[in-house]
């Protein structure tokens, strides 16, 4: 019921069947050539005064040109937030289900311009092929999900039961100008996720992509417009984060933020809030983790070897939800690290295009640098595992080989390690308190993984380790939208959790009246 009866999640494509794979394929052929010209959406316009180009390659081979980019600048702030201020009454009150039909003819489009779509998640984020179609497959749900989610909290207004001869509504509408910063990691699902969220609960938007992925963000907001979203609405501000980040979010206009990325940038844009002399309003901030995996001597082997390789290695390690430290009971570990070891050297890395990669390239040179530094440290203090090889082409682009090291423990770890690397500690079983303290003690909660076929073990885990999102027996990522809700706890995020009841109803305000008869 939580997606409400008529809609279902994106079906999406099956590439293991062939008829379905090639018409794919065909889909997709037209846009691996295109060059694609993008830039600021103010009001409905593009706009291409007063703006820093930048120039686009894909990260697999920096040589293939994806598009330009014009940035924002600091000037077109008050712009846009003068627009979207002007806009916000007459879409708050449209009518729900007017603003949730948009959504649901925005989550069409999507589907009808998949090749396109796909053509960006492989040629500006480096996304493989499963990658891909999951982050369209997001999208569409986010948007249809939030549609039905609007439909649920906000069509009637809720009547209190009465003590006396009154009567009490509440009903809850759009806050104002909500400002959605999205990261580069899911350029289309994470950045249409809080955009609908905010837009269904009548809100209007700023909408700040990801430097590295703002050209697929200009296509979804142009199709956002054409499925009927009043240009007021949502304003489109792509460019330097620190910059624009900044001056938006020190504007008293701001009813809310919406965020994901690293923690480090979600507490300077609390700061920047709290400083700010105006109402205080919601942050919904979804950030880093340093998610681990406990296995123990009752495992099922191959199942953990391919949950841990799908969990750290799958999107190159760039997802928050992935795996970073492997606990294994010290019983297995002799025959499970053997085990990784041969999954690791036949996982393909290379070209995001290619049916067989099961491993792409990071998103640019600044990630691949602090990965890499990050394994010659490993390599010096820590005991390597395995890396997968990488293609000999691979100097075109941004790859790192996924890597595993064996380490004595978490602490050991003082950042989030954003890519492909794994790391191994080996326990007793007498120490699994001391493990599940050390996970906790990381100060993070958003992802844990266990793998157990005794239910007291299970327990015990999920019930002492703080994290959002716990997956028992299976891998620990790609949540899915209405049935996975996503987000965690303490320095991984506020809440609430993305693609989940709670979400859509941080984005309103409640107006509540009493009357007497
Ligand atoms: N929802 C994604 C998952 O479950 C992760 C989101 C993120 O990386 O920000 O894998």
């Amino acid at each position: 019921q939580l997606f409400g009866d008529e809609r279902k999640n994106s079906h999406g494509f099956n590439i293991e069947i062939e008829a379905e794979s090639a018409s794919f394929d065909a889909m997709i052929q037209p846009f691996m050539s295109t060059t694609w010209q993008a830039g600021p959406i103010i009001n409905g316009e593009v706009i291409s005064t007063d703006v820093t180009q930048q120039h686009i390659t894909a990260p697999y081979n920096h040589d293939q040109t994806v598009g330009q980019i014009n940035w924002a600048s600091a000037s077109h702030v008050d712009e846009a937030l003068s627009y979207a201020a002007a806009a916000y009454p007459s879409w708050r009150d449209t009518p729900v289900e007017v603003r949730a039909t948009a959504l649901e003819r925005l989550a069409d489009l999507l589907e009808i311009n998949y090749g396109e779509l796909m053509a960006l998640c492989h040629r500006e984020a480096g996304k493989t092929l499963q990658d891909s179609i999951d982050e369209i497959r997001e999208a569409v749900d986010f948007c249809r999900y939030y549609a039905v989610q609007a439909r649920l909290a906000m069509t009637d207004a809720i009547s209190m039961p009465a003590f006396d001869n009154t009567t009490t509504t509440i009903e809850r509408q759009g806050r104002g100008i909500f400002v959605c910063i999205s990261p580069w990691n899911f350029p289309l699902a994470i950045f249409l996720g809080q955009i609908s969220a905010a837009l269904a609960a009548g809100n209007t938007v700023i909408a700040k992509p990801a430097e590295q992925t703002s050209i697929i963000a200009f296509r979804a907001i142009q199709l956002m417009l054409e499925a009927g979203i009043p240009a007021g609405a949502i304003q489109l501000l792509p460019g330097d984060g620190a910059i624009l980040g900044a001056a938006l979010t020190s504007d008293k206009r701001v009813a809310g933020v919406a965020f994901t990325g690293s923690t480090g940038t979600a507490q300077r844009i609390n700061r920047s809030l709290a400083n700010r002399d105006a109402e205080p309003v919601p942050f919904i901030a979804e950030t880093g983790g340093q998610n681990a995996m406990i296995i123990d001597s009752t495992c099922l082997p191959e199942q953990v070897v391919r949950d841990v390789v799908r969990s750290a290695f799958a999107s190159a390690g760039q997802r928050c939800s992935a795996l970073r430290v492997l606990f294994v009971q010290q019983d297995v570990a002799d025959r499970i690290i053997p085990m990784l070891r041969g999954a690791m050297q036949e996982q393909a890395v290379g070209n995001p295009e290619l049916h067989q990669t099961d491993v792409g390239p990071v998103i640019n040179k600044t990630a691949q640098s602090g990965l890499l530094k990050h394994i010659e440290r490993m390599q010096e203090s820590a005991t390597f595992i395995a890396q997968s090889p990488l293609p000999s082409d691979a100097d075109k682009g941004t790859f790192v080989a996924p890597t595993a090291f064996e380490i004595s423990g978490i602490d050991l770890l003082t950042e989030e390690q954003f890519g492909p690397i794994l790391h191994v500690v080996r326990y007793k079983s007498r120490e699994l308190d001391k493990v599940i303290d050390s996970i906790n003690a990381s100060g993070f909660g958003l992802t844990l993984g266990v793998h157990t076929r005794n239910e007291t073990t299970a327990r015990h885990i999920t019930a002492r380790v703080r994290a959002g999102n716990i997956y028992i027996n299976r891998d620990q990522v790609g949540a899915v939208v209405g049935v996975q809700p996503f987000g965690g706890q303490g320095l991984s995020g506020t809440g609430p959790k993305a693609g989940g009841p709670h979400y859509l109803k941080r984005f309103t305000r409640e107006i509540q009246s009493t009357q007497t008869q």
